[in-house]
């Protein structure tokens, strides 16, 4: 059986084809603005003009005939209306020429699947860490419940506006991760966690006011540490708490190193196993729609409509 996913939530859109859940291809393009954050309107642009010739791509690299799809699977949400509607609208083009059902995929729990799939966890506590979604999700009662998340920005994004401010270009994550390794002196910064939840937003205020007074890579350095360390503490109190014995982490901010680290030295203080989800499958892509699609493939049909707010424990998992 042949499932196509199509990711377009926020700036990347991708395409991805799984043959009885195993990926054959995964193609994409990711919107970059001049300056500044996403524009919602640019985003969907991109997605519009690109996403003919990344299908196009990701079919080929596959070898695989637009004919022979047998179900289409599109991110429904959560993400950036405009954005959504670019990959909806083409699930709802390609199932009405072709005559095939369409299924809508949770973004975030496209995420779990695929890294639960790479890491072979039957049941990881998962730290979901991207531009605008910050959660710490675990498997209860045939739901995915997000046990803690940020009370205000998601991590990519504080990094991102920390970026923007420290004159790095979006997305920032990278080239701060590579500040930080240069970085020796640690600035104290706020620490907040609340119950199982994290904040971020005050970093940023507290940023603007001393980042003139460090070098760069200490800012960097001290940024990474801090909220780093915010997300393995939450992240080990839900481990204990949900008495799960695996993690893993994903998201396009589980491409850093630091964090990894991080996370591995917890479970290896807990006695329990880590993995690091690899490079391709950590951001956005359509792989992990088109792999999600498939494990709801005898369940869930649905209109090609977005959800703009699907949140994560509001999809009941019947594939589980
Ligand atoms: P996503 O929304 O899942 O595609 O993730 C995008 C976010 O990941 C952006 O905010 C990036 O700044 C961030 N990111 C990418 N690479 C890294 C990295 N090496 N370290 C930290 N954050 C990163
Ligand atoms: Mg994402």
């Amino acid at each position: 059986m042949y499932v196509l996913g199509i990711e377009s939530t926020a700036h990347t859109f991708g395409v991805g084809i799984v043959e009885d859940g195993e990926v054959l291809s995964n193609e994409r393009d990711v919107y970059k603005p001049a300056s500044g954050g996403i524009i919602p309107r640019e985003a969907a642009l991109h997605h519009y003009t690109l996403g003919p010739s990344i299908l196009k791509a990701a079919l080929k690299r596959a070898g695989v005939g637009i004919k022979e799809i047998d179900l289409f699977a599109f991110a429904r949400g959560p993400g950036i209306l405009s954005c959504l509607k670019t990959g909806a609208q083409m699930a709802a083009f390609l199932s009405a020429k072709y005559g095939r059902e369409v299924v809508g995929v949770n973004h975030c729990i496209a995420h779990i699947e695929i890294a639960r799939k790479c890491s072979g966890f039957a049941d990881p506590l998962m730290l979901y860490v991207s531009g605008g979604n910050t959660q710490i999700i675990t498997f209860q009662n045939g739901r995915y419940v997000v046990f803690g998340e940020t009370q205000d920005i998601g991590i990519g994004n504080l990094l991102d506006k920390v970026g923007r401010r420290l004159g790095i270009p979006f997305p920032a994550g990278p080239k701060i991760e590579e500040y930080a390794k240069a970085g020796k002196h640690y600035i104290k910064m706020p620490y907040s966690i609340k119950g199982m939840d994290v904040s971020f937003s005050g970093i940023e205020t507290f940023i603007s006011r001393v980042q003139n007074e460090h070098r760069i890579e200490d800012v960097c350095f001290s940024l990474q540490e801090t909220v780093f360390s915010m997300l393995i503490e939450a992240s080990e109190r839900a481990m204990a708490y949900c008495k799960k014995d695996s993690m893993i982490i994903a998201g396009g901010v589980a491409a850093n190193t630091r964090l990894n680290e991080m996370g591995k030295m917890m479970c290896g203080e807990r006695g329990s196993s880590f993995a690091r989800i690899p490079m391709e499958y950590a951001g956005d892509n359509g792989a992990m729609i088109a792999y999600t699609g498939y494990l709801m493939r005898d369940y869930d049909r649905q209109l090609p409509q977005p959800k703009p707010n699907f949140r994560t424990d509001a999809e009941v998992i019947k594939y589980r």
